[in-house]
């Protein structure tokens, strides 16, 4: 992704609760390798429920807030919705975003599965392991990034929905 600067991210907040996007805590932008990434998202340290991850919309910066449910999955595998990866259940979060605008304030949200650590452009650069009988891996990783950027889409689509 295009890089964001801190003020671009906290004007991107498209669901925030009112002096949200100023108290957000971000990550170290300098450290963040941003052609590596199709979203940005973090959990503040400070508040363990609240997770935000923000992306390109063609030229708008979207940023949406995140809160983790605090029911825990069932011991066994879970499927992150937005990179598709599989791994344990714990490692997996469901998280609500409300909607924005007026359906947000009347207590609308958007529900979905998603690491919990909110680094899924991390999860699908790992390299599956190559065996000659398999595409080559740079050719999975691109698959894998596609995939991430159609869903992530449809999921800030459902986010800003009802906006107006
Ligand atoms: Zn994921």
């Amino acid at each position: 992704m295009k890089p964001m600067t801190e003020p671009e991210i906290r004007a991107s907040l498209v669901n925030a609760l009112p002096g949200e996007a100023e108290r957000m805590p971000l990550p170290g932008l300098h450290e963040v390798v941003w052609a590596e990434r199709e979203y940005l998202g973090w959990r503040d340290p400070g508040a363990p429920l609240r997770g935000y991850l923000v992306y390109w919309r063609g030229d708008d910066a979207v940023g949406i807030a995140l809160r983790a449910s605090e029911v825990r999955l069932r011991p066994g595998s879970a499927i992150c919705s937005l990179c598709n990866t599989p791994q344990p259940a714990g490692q997996v979060t469901m998280f609500s975003a409300a909607r924005a605008g007026d359906a947000g304030r009347a207590g609308n949200s958007v529900g979905t599965y998603i690491c919990a650590d909110l680094a899924c452009s991390l999860l699908i650069r790992i390299a599956p392991p190559s065996y000659d009988w398999m595409p080559d891996t740079s050719d999975v990783i691109a698959a894998r990034v596609a995939g991430l950027e159609t869903r992530l889409h449809s999921f800030g689509g459902r986010v800003l929905e009802s906006a107006g």
